[in-house]
């Protein structure tokens, strides 16, 4: 089936004034760079719609297998275009029904007019053409109310334009259309599904990873490569920082006590992570902790480790269950890979009895005997940084 554009549906009806310019706009050319490499596509945007048109068949196809992946498209439909009578309407209705399913599916016309020199009443032509695709058709079963094909033919001027298919879209918002923010990005299975709920809300992402070599292999640091590598396959490139942790984690260890060196961990790493924000010019952090998971993810823990800074902490997953998280993890493709068994660094440092209610004051007081600064300002600086590109992607379409 040749299809002469694609009508493109914009989520978020509740945007209004200069925010809905900047989501257009934001979606606009995210389209343009994940199409990149499809050379005959080209864009047209309205105030909440966008056409795609495509000289190549073959963009145009791969233009629909990989839209659904574009966060801020509600839905889209292949459109075939004709003369505007009811002769070419009638044709081009039979190849529009044929090109989707139809055994045992619930069928409607629909009309749109803004012609109106057109020499059939809506009536009339909406009986004609479903008789006519009925006759070459007819395991559909007519239904008025939410039918399940729903031909929807719209005459204008300039001809007819000819819709049934309805593919959903990824929703969310156009990756940076919220800003820019840095996910502190483990190799488990949490943070790489908060990192991808935050790049559906429109925020584009680096990711910070601390890394403790020779206590962390090589193969961990491999694996948080692969989780950032697909992550960039949302929408965005991802750039990854990889903190050299060790002299650090060993510091605390022989400086702090065992009961509150996981909250003391948790705070240097935070103020890197803040550090590196800065630097970058982000405005948020975002991290994988989900309430009550683990000890340093009890309100007490996150109010001790949140102490070290006033930045906004995202935290899409606070609320989850497990099962959900993993659940999200399966479908974006990232599951595989956090399962992998490599360790990172907080596992292998991790005491036997960690206080699940440190108290700020108490941790403060062991911390003061140290000078972290110093160690924090050399692991920012000497920290690593591994560009992701935009991938296309293939392999998951069961995303929604
Ligand atoms: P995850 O599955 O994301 O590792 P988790 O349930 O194992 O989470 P923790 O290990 O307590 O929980 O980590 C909480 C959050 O702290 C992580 O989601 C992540 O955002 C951050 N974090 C933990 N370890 C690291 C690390 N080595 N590098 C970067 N961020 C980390
Ligand atoms: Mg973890």
């Amino acid at each position: 089936m040749e299809w002469n554009e694609l009508l493109i549906r914009y989520g978020e009806i509740s945007l209004k004034g200069r925010n809905r310019n900047v989501f257009v706009k934001k979606l606009r050319n995210n389209i343009k760079k994940a199409l990149s490499d499809l050379p005959t596509v080209a864009l047209k945007s309205e105030r909440d719609r966008m056409f795609l048109f495509a000289d190549d068949k073959r963009d145009m196809d791969e233009a629909i297998v990989r839209l659904p992946h574009i966060f801020g498209i509600q839905s889209f439909s292949p459109v075939a275009k004709c003369e505007a009578t009811l002769d070419a309407i009638k044709a081009k209705a039979l190849d529009v029904i044929g090109a989707g399913e139809t055994a045992g599916k619930t069928f409607k016309v629909e009309i749109r007019r803004t012609d109106k020199s057109f020499p059939l009443e809506t009536g009339e032509l909406q009986q004609e053409i479903a008789a006519h695709v009925l006759k070459s058709f007819p395991e559909l079963i007519v239904q008025m109310r939410k039918p399940e094909v729903l031909l929807h033919v719209e005459i204008r001027s300039e001809g007819a334009f000819l819709t049934a298919k309805v593919h959903k879209g990824a929703a969310g918002m156009p990756v940076g259309s919220n800003g820019h923010s840095l996910l502190m990005l483990s190799g488990g299975i949490d943070s790489p599904v908060a990192g991808y709920l935050m790049m559906k809300r429109g925020v584009s992402i680096d990711a910070i990873h601390f890394a403790s070599p020779p206590f962390t292999s090589e193969m961990s640091k491999k694996k948080v490569m692969d989780l950032a590598e697909k992550l960039s396959s949302f929408g965005a490139a991802v750039r990854l920082h990889i903190i050299p942790f060790t002299e650090i984690q060993q510091t605390i260890v022989s400086q702090v006590p065992d009961n509150v060196s996981m909250t003391t961990t948790r705070r240097l790493m935070l103020q890197i992570a803040d550090q590196v924000r800065e630097e970058i010019g982000a405005l948020a952090i975002v991290t994988g902790e989900s309430l009550g998971q683990v000890a340093s993810q009890t309100l007490e823990s996150l109010t001790a480790i949140n102490a070290v800074t006033a930045t906004p902490i995202l935290r899409p997953l606070i609320a989850s269950d497990k099962l959900d998280i993993i659940e999200i993890a399966q479908k974006i493709g990232t599951y595989d890979i956090s399962i992998q068994p490599y360790e990172d660094c907080c596992t292998i440092f991790s005491p036997s009895n960690p206080k699940t209610k440190p108290k700020l004051e108490k941790v403060m007081h062991y911390e003061s005997f140290t000078d972290f600064a110093p160690m924090l300002e050399e692991a920012v600086q000497n920290r690593i940084t591994v560009d992701l590109p935009l991938q296309q992607v293939d392999e998951f379409d069961d995303l929604l």
